[in-house]
């Protein structure tokens, strides 16, 4: 594969960007090679600046679930900017999209929008804080909630894939109301607040984790989590950033059965663009500022582009009565695909999915938390991407993130992916 191009662009980024990226993961440091620069992507394909191709699972970690460049989404994006890009004003846009959130979730009473994850998450923790009146927030080790300085303990997704300790720069008190659990351990959050008794005012979980490479939680762990919760007045957030309109059209949440007091978004919400949001309870919202006294505020909060972005793609979702039905359809092809190749070639591996994402550890051991997760032969993973890349096929260059399939994947495609997939193990075992 030739990448000149790619490589002479990343050697002049490096002279302006703090590593050449903007982002840590898109670095490929724990894969051993430079990164590629992207010129354009459509539907399933992306195509690098020295011409190759590749078909994508990374899907700009997940937003585009309709493939890239939906002539839809386009278009309408297209039609929104000829009317100006930002006002710093209302605009319809952001009622159409927070009442489509509200549709697919029912959870939902009310929504604020945000421009990324991040600012969701530590939104959602500011509200949490100010409606318990206590300080303590529970995550899970390996599950990532944005770069805010509380979730920077034992986070998953960058983090996890550099192996970085927590991250310099966060202070010892801020570092001290952030207690760590362990996914799918129901015992380790009883401890927690047992040990820390009317102090935690919020539990975070990915309800399935995305970050630690795709983790499922048990559906008894996370019925106790919310009973926990509702017991001890600690508010449930479900950051579903990334599982949110994905996994099914009400998220995780939908899948579970399980009503969390808040959910924070990002990701699909924005069809490619920025955007985040939170929300939940109305009694927990109205909390919020101007309705009530929780500051929290945005310069291109409901941005009219991302608004539109984010409203056409999940229209088009809303319109397709059996769009997850068949996305899920077309991943079992895939994932059976990937299955027998792998044990063809008598490689044991660990295969998580759920709905239209996956992971493939290399590990035989089962994978439920981050240090099972962590358990896998991170080497072998980084000579598989590069071997995949090199034939077509670019997935997240991390073994603790999760591919991503959109509806624009064809059989194709997938069929590419399990013979790139079967030779990739041959050229590694
Ligand atoms: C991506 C992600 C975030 C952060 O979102 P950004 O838009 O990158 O700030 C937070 N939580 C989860 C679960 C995510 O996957």
């Amino acid at each position: 594969m030739n990448t000149t191009k790619s490589d002479k662009l990343f050697a002049e980024a490096q002279k302006h960007l703090p590593g050449g990226v903007n982002s840590p993961v898109r670095a490929f440091k724990s894969v051993g090679r430079a990164p590629l620069y992207i010129k354009k992507a459509k539907g399933a394909k992306m195509t690098d600046v020295d011409g190759n191709k590749f078909i994508d699972y990374i899907g700009s970690w997940g937003p585009m679930i309709l493939g890239h460049a939906h002539k839809k989404v386009v278009k309408a994006v297209k039609h929104a900017a000829n009317h100006g890009t930002s006002f710093g004003a209302n605009n319809e846009q952001e009622i159409r999209l927070a009442a489509m959130i509200k549709k697919f979730v029912p959870s939902i009473e009310v929504v604020r929008m945000v421009n990324s994850g991040t600012e969701a998450t530590m939104s959602a923790m500011r509200l949490a804080r100010a409606f318990t009146g206590k300080n303590k927030i529970i995550k899970f080790e390996g599950c990532y909630h944005g770069h805010g300085d509380a979730f920077l303990i034992k986070a998953g997704s960058g983090v996890a894939t550099l192996g970085l300790p927590d991250s310099p720069g966060v202070t010892k008190s801020t570092a001290r109301d952030t207690l760590t659990a362990v996914f799918n351990d129901i015992e380790s959050v009883y401890k927690l607040v047992e040990k820390n008794k009317n102090e935690v005012a919020a539990v975070f979980i990915e309800p399935v984790a995305g970050n630690m490479g795709l983790v499922e939680s048990h559906k008894d762990f996370l019925s106790a989590l919310r009973e926990l919760c509702t017991v001890e007045n600690i508010v449930l957030i479900f950051d579903e950033v990334m599982t949110g309109f994905r996994l099914a059209r009400g998220g995780a949440q939908e899948l579970y059965g399980i009503k969390p007091d808040l959910t924070t978004f990002g990701k699909i919400i924005g069809g490619g663009l920025p955007v985040g949001a939170y929300g939940g309870r109305r009694e927990l919202m109205e909390m919020i500022a101007p309705a009530g006294s929780v500051y929290q505020a945005g310069t291109l909060s409901g941005n009219p582009l991302a608004m539109t972005a984010g409203f056409e793609t999940l229209k088009i979702i809303d319109d397709d009565k059996d769009f997850y039905k068949n996305l899920e359809t077309n991943c079992e092809y895939l994932y059976k695909g990937l299955r027998e190749a792998t044990e063809r070639l008598s490689q044991n591996l660990t295969f998580n999915r759920c709905g239209s994402m996956f992971t493939l550890f290399f590990t035989t051991k089962k994978v439920t938390d981050f240090a099972s997760a962590k358990k896998s032969d991170t080497k072998l993973f980084a000579r598989y991407f590069n071997s995949m890349l090199e034939r077509g096929v670019y997935l997240p260059p991390s073994q603790f993130e999760a591919c991503f399939v959109s509806s624009a994947h064809a059989k194709k495609d997938f069929d590419k992916t399990i013979s790139a997939h079967a030779s990739a193990l041959k050229d590694i075992f």
